[in-house]
Order: C-alpha cells, then sequence, then structure tokens
C-alpha cells in the first residue's frame, strides 16, 4: 500500500525543480509547502490583462497595457537618484519608459535606440507626459503574442517575486502527470467538466477574471476531487467501523440507579434524552460513535458518566480524556466521589504522573483493577493498555486532532466513541470530518441557572471597574479576571497578567490569585482550588481557564479587551459563571475606538447567551471556513474546496463516496484504481490501507 510510482514526481521536493534553488525553495514551501504538489495547489488569485494593446496616445491612465513601440533616445539622469528614461514612440504619440536602480548597459542591450519593442506594464499620465515605471515586459516584437494574454497573479510571501514562482510552477504542470479518469464519466460530461491534468492547466492560466471564481467549472473539479478523497477516505473508514461487528454492551442500570441517587440534582429532559441515544448506540450491532454537542454548563460531563457507568455495568472499563490537565483533575474531582457512590474504582493519569506511580497506575488499568479511567493526552501513548476498553469518551474534541481520537479508539479493537463539544459545528464541517455521525444535543440548560448579566465598557472606566470588583469580594464574590490575548504568544500574554495581577495584589491582597499556562501543573491545581474554595476571590488568569473549567460559586468575570477575543471564545469564557445560585454579571472591556467587527461582536454577546445563535452569528461574521479556526479544530484544512462555497459539492462527493463504495467495496474496478491513486494524491493513504487490511 505505497503510493504510486505515478505520482512520484508530485511528491518530490520542490528544489527538484529546475530554477529553484535553496533560498526560493524556502520562500515557496513556505507559501505553499515543500514539495511540488503544493505548488501545484497554489492557484491563482487574480489576474492581470495584457491583451489590451491600444496606441500611445490612447492609453488610459492606471491601466495596465501592452504597447509596440520604436525606441527613440535613452536619457541617463542628470543627477543622482533621479530616474533613469527611456524615450519611445508610435505613430500617435511618445512615452517614456522610468527606470531606477537599473544600469545603463543593460538597458541599452534590451532597449537598443532605433528598435521596435513590446512593452507591457501600467500607463501612468501626468499632464501631458505619459509614462510607465518598470515595465513587466520588454521583448522584441516576434514575442508579442507570448506577452499578450492574461496573466495570473499568485499570492506571494515576503522576499518572493512573481517571476520565480511562476516559474516553479510552471514546471511543476510540466511534471504532473496524466492520471486515469476517477471521476464516473456521465456526471463529468453533466458537469462539462474536463480532465483533472486539463483542469489543473486551466486553472493556472485563467482566461479572466470570471475563472478565479471558486464556481468556474475548472476550478469546481478541482475542488470536488479534493472533497471526493475526503469522502471516500470517510467512507472507508465508517465501512470498516461497520464491518467489524460491534460489541453490544448493555447494562442492568444497577450502577446508573445508585449514581442518580446520589446526584444532588435531577438529570434534565435533554440529559436524559442524550443518554437513551447512547444506550441505544451502545447495545447496538455496531461500534458506537457519537458526537454530544452542548452549550457550555449543560451538563455534558454527567451525561459521559453515565455513559460510562452503562460500559462498566456491562463488564468493561470506560475512559474520559480530557484536554487540559486542570480539566482532567476537575473532572476527576466531580466524577471520582460519585463513581465511588456506585462501588466503581477510578484513576487519573496524566503526563504528570511518572516513575513508579505511573507504573502502578498502568498496571492497575492492565489488570482491571480500576473501572473508570480520567485523563489527559497521556492516555494516548502506546504503553497505556486496558484490560478492556469498551468506551472511550473524548471532552472538547475539537482541541484533539483526529489522529489522536482514532489512536484512543484503537486501543480497544471495538471501542465504543463518545465525543463532547461545547463548540457547535455546522452540519457541512461537520461531515468533512465524520461524514455522517451521530449527533446528540442538549439545548436547554440544567434549572436553576441564572442568565448572565453582560456589560460592555471602554477600558477607560477600568478604575470604577477595580473599585465594582472590591465590592463585589467583599459581598463573598467569585471573579474571574481574564487578561487580553495580545499576540499569539504565551510570554506576552502573560506578562499582562502578571501586570494585572500585581496591580490587583497591591489593593486586594493575598485574595487575588493568578494562573497563566506556563505555570507548573501543582502549582495551577493549588490555585484553582484555593478559587474554589479557599482564600482566593480574584482569579486572574489568561485563556487557560477557557475550556471547562467549573467553579460554580464564580459569579463575576471582568475580560480585558473583549475585543480581541472571537465570539466563540468569548462565548466559552462567560459560560464560566452564571451556574452557580446567584445572579452574575459580565464584563466586556474594550479598547477605544472600537471596529466595526469588534462592535459587532460585543453587540450579539450583550443580547444572547445562546450557544447555538452565537455559533451561527460567528459562521455568518467570519465567513465559512474560519468558524473554528481550522488549525486548532481538528476538521481538515482544503487547499482546493472551500466549503463556504462548495457546500452542494460535498453532498454530491457523500453520495458519490457511498455509491462508489456499494458497488466497488474493494476499489477494484478501473475506477476503482483511479480512485485509490487519487486518494494517495491527496494523502489519504492511511484510508487505502483499509482497503488492503480488510
Ligand atoms: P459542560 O457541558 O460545560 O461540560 P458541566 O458538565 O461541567 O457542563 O456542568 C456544569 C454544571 O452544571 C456542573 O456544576 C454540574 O454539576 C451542573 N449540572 C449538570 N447537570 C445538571 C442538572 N441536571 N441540574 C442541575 N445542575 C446540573
Ligand atoms: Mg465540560
Amino acid at each position: 500500500m505505497a503510493r504510486p510510482q505515478i505520482l512520484f514526481p508530485l511528491f518530490a521536493e520542490i528544489n527538484a525543480l529546475p530554477g529553484v534553488g535553496p533560498r526560493i525553495g524556502r520562500l515557496i514551501a513556505r507559501l505553499a509547502g515543500p514539495r511540488v504538489v503544493d505548488v501545484l495547489w497554489h492557484l491563482p488569485s487574480g489576474v492581470i490583462d495584457r491583451r489590451f494593446s491600444p496606441p500611445v496616445a490612447e492609453a488610459p491612465s492606471g491601466r495596465v497595457a501592452t504597447l509596440m513601440v520604436r525606441v527613440e533616445s535613452h536619457v541617463p539622469p542628470e543627477r543622482a537618484r533621479r530616474p533613469y528614461k527611456v524615450r519611445c514612440a508610435d505613430a500617435s504619440g511618445t512615452i517614456n519608459l522610468v527606470f531606477f536602480h537599473l544600469k545603463e548597459d543593460y538597458l541599452r542591450r534590451v532597449l537598443p535606440e532605433g528598435a521596435t519593442r513590446v512593452v507591457s506594464g501600467r500607463v501612468e499620465r501626468y499632464g501631458d507626459e505619459i509614462q510607465m515605471i518598470h515595465p513587466n515586459h520588454i521583448a522584441p516584437p516576434e514575442e508579442a503574442a507570448r506577452i499578450k494574454t492574461v496573466e495570473p497573479v499568485y499570492p506571494l510571501t515576503e522576499g518572493l517575486t512573481p517571476k520565480p514562482l511562476a516559474k516553479a510552477i510552471r514546471a511543476a504542470l510540466e511534471r504532473a502527470p496524466d492520471l486515469d479518469e476517477w471521476l464516473d464519466p456521465a456526471f463529468r460530461a453533466r458537469e462539462g467538466w474536463r480532465g483533472w491534468r486539463a483542469a489543473l492547466e486551466r486553472v493556472h492560466a485563467p482566461s479572466g477574471e470570471a475563472a478565479l471564481d471558486p464556481n468556474d467549472p475548472d476550478r469546481a473539479r478541482l475542488a470536488y476531487d479534493e472533497l471526493l478523497a475526503n469522502q471516500l477516505a470517510i467512507a472507508l473508514l465508517r465501512a470498516r467501523r461497520r464491518r467489524r461487528s460491534g460489541r453490544p454492551l448493555t447494562g442492568d442500570g444497577r450502577l446508573r440507579a445508585r449514581v442518580a441517587e446520589a446526584l444532588p440534582y435531577r438529570l434534565t429532559e435533554g440529559q436524559t434524552h442524550a443518554i437513551d441515544e447512547i444506550a441505544r448506540d451502545l447495545a447496538g450491532p455496531h461500534r458506537m460513535l457519537r458526537l454530544l454537542q452542548g452549550d457550555v454548563g449543560s451538563g455534558k460531563t454527567v451525561v459521559a458518566l453515565f455513559a460510562m457507568l452503562i460500559a462498566v455495568e456491562a463488564g468493561t472499563q470506560a475512559a474520559l480524556m480530557a484536554p487540559t490537565e486542570i480539566l482532567a483533575r476537575q473532572h476527576h474531582a466531580v466524577l471520582s466521589p460519585l463513581a465511588k457512590r456506585a462501588g466503581l474504582r477510578v484513576a487519573l493519569l496524566t503526563g504528570r504522573d511518572k516513575g513508579s506511580a505511573r507504573a502502578k497506575r498502568l498496571a492497575e488499568i492492565a489488570s482491571g483493577e480500576v473501572d473508570l479511567v480520567i485523563g489527559t493526552h497521556a492516555l494516548f501513548q502506546e504503553d497505556v493498555a486496558f484490560r478492556d476498553l469498551g468506551l472511550a469518551v473524548v471532552d472538547e474534541q475539537h482541541r484533539f486532532g483526529v489522529h489522536q481520537r482514532l489512536t484512543l479508539g484503537a486501543k480497544g479493537a471495538e471501542t465504543h466513541m463518545l465525543v463532547m463539544t461545547a463548540t457547535p459545528i455546522p452540519r457541512t464541517l461537520l461531515l468533512t470530518a465524520y461524514g455522517d455521525m451521530d449527533v446528540s444535543k442538549l439545548t436547554e440548560k440544567p434549572a436553576g441557572r441564572r442568565p448572565v448579566e453582560t456589560r460592555v465598557m471602554p477600558l477607560s472606566r477600568l478604575d470604577e471597574v477595580v473599585a465594582a470588583v472590591g465590592r463585589a469580594i467583599e459581598r463573598g464574590a467569585k471573579v474571574y479576571w481574564i487578561c487580553p490575548l495580545v499576540e499569539e504568544s504565551a510570554a506576552v500574554d502573560q506578562a499582562a497578567a502578571v501586570a494585572r495581577h500585581e496591580a490587583l495584589a497591591k489593593l486586594y491582597g493575598d485574595r487575588v490569585g493568578l494562573v497563566h499556562g506556563r505555570m507548573k501543573g501543582p502549582e495551577k491545581d493549588a490555585i484553582m482550588a484555593a478559587f474554589a474554595e479557599g482564600s482566593v476571590d480574584i482569579l486572574v488568569a489568561t485563556t487557560v481557564i477557557e475550556v471547562g473549567v467549573d467553579v460554580p460559586s464564580a459569579s463575576v468575570m471582568v475580560i480585558e479587551h473583549a475585543d480581541r477575543f472571537g465570539l466563540a471564545q468569548l462565548h466559552q469564557l462567560r459560560g464560566r459563571i452564571g451556574r452557580g445560585s446567584t445572579a452574575s454579571t459580565c464584563l466586556l472591556l474594550y479598547a477605544s475606538p472600537l471596529g466595526e467587527a469588534a462592535r459587532a461582536r460585543l453587540a450579539i454577546m450583550r443580547e444572547t447567551d445562546d450557544g447555538f445563535r452565537i455559533a451561527e452569528e460567528d459562521l455568518r461574521l467570519r465567513g465559512g471556513g474560519e468558524v473554528l479556526g481550522t488549525r486548532q479544530s481538528g476538521l481538515p484544512d482544503f487547499r482546493l474546496a472551500d466549503l463556504a462555497v462548495h457546500g452542494a459539492l460535498l453532498a454530491v462527493a457523500r453520495d458519490d463516496a457511498r455509491l462508489i463504495l456499494a458497488r466497488d467495496p474493494a476499489l477494484k474496478t478501473t475506477r476503482g484504481e483511479a480512485l485509490r491513486c487519487l486518494l494517495y494524491l491527496f494523502e489519504r493513504d492511511r484510508a487505502v490501507g483499509f482497503l488492503d487490511s480488510g
């Protein structure tokens, strides 16, 4: 199951292309990626139309034109730093070509006096004078046809000029092999699409602005190829999951009954419904892959607990994985007393466990002495073996990559999976990551929740805010103080938090605590604990508290520079308060002047606390691809497809993929072979592996 030979040239390093040296290679790699195929996927973002070829006197100012002129005379600068001019003319008028910092002998060579030349560039007019500064092309007349075309314009990066990039792309195109067609011929004909290679060439040689449209047939074809590879890979994964008959887990309800009794509250209808859906999946013939979506504070954790109890009732173990150490500890602190009431043994496993303590823990997990394991990424490690893992729950799944999720699933051959997220994921995005994953939603909040009063204020009123916070802690409130995300740098964020902590501590002394991402684990725990039930009343924090942390008594949150946060993030943060019985307040502080988009975000925050509505607004404000910030979302990053535009194609690709596998499950037909090649082209090698191993 290795990549087919025909694709080798595409997966070679770009340095292998003629004319791409180490320096240019590095720049292109930074811009597009390190391999030939990455350069092919680097599509034009604009065009320059050089076909326009008027007489000199009629060339309009500001427009690119290609002119046929006679070189009349060279006018070297009289003084230093003045431009070098070359006077040219045609029958209609005169134009000066203007150059800075270019050698006279070079200019005399390319523009000899008396010769005719084609020059192409932007025409400028100053009063009566017509000029062209640094023409993009200067060539003898016989090359006019080569220049009078529509030229693609590519996104660039600092230090890289258009010519070497264009050259590399042309060289990459020359290496692109003819591949057998993987699309259904009737479908392709209906869409009027060209073959893969022809489409690729056309996309790099746009005929005009219109060809840049993502719905242009050639662009659409390439986007469809990418989506089909994605959907086929997912369908293969799913088929494999289905082939491996699941292991039905049914519990007798004994543990669930005991825990329900111990709970200080009653489950909401939504929670009960979600637990029922999970129970049905677990009892069914296939391996479960279910997503539990629910806003911050909607009570997903207890649903996870009940799911795990079913697995334990059925005689297996269950694991819950959290994205951060703080969160894993918190889950452990909340869940283990409940689980113990039901007689369960619970272990915590994080990156902090080392040496013999870790070895002991691993032995307990392997022997089955513990029923529930709660942990962080540490659960992925290869030496972690379960006696019999029936269910794996992944919390705040968007923090983990797809790969990590699959690794945990692989710890038990038939392990059922439940993934939980507070970030509502639009359906199209879900499809690309999981295919038809089953979804449960918690839409209502647990009873007794009070809405959070949200106020928006300028940072100039900071003194008032500090005083109000002082009054609040006198009344017994617990306050989160979130410090700005100044830059994408932990060090800088931390400095801001440290400074705020110092300023507040001057007023309120030991009652102010600080927690940030670079602190050591035990230090963080101690402060979180002191905030949860001890002497710390104001917790200054960077966004480390963003996910999941639960201190129900906290009722005030101040967010500095709220204008710099995204909607989803603000919503997540605010979800930390309003969990207890007292009325809660969230103060969003912004720096003036407030930009348009930031103003809109803050207005939405003031208006609603409905996570699904906020996610929709986020999608509207930011547009398709960015809803989750793909990098941290664990969702695939497309090079050619844009889900905001190609949503309809995605649905077609999904149906196509299903049909393909229904007819040719092992991809053995001629088209099947071509589809394998498509999978390799888009680096779905793993999916091809599922085919071969069955
Ligand atoms: P999230 O969905 O954000 O993970 P949690 O599971 O942390 O939310 O729940 C938030 C808080 O709500 C916790 O303190 C939890 O004890 C409480 N809670 C959960 N379910 C209920 C319920 N049915 N009634 C009252 N409180 C609940
Ligand atoms: Mg949670």
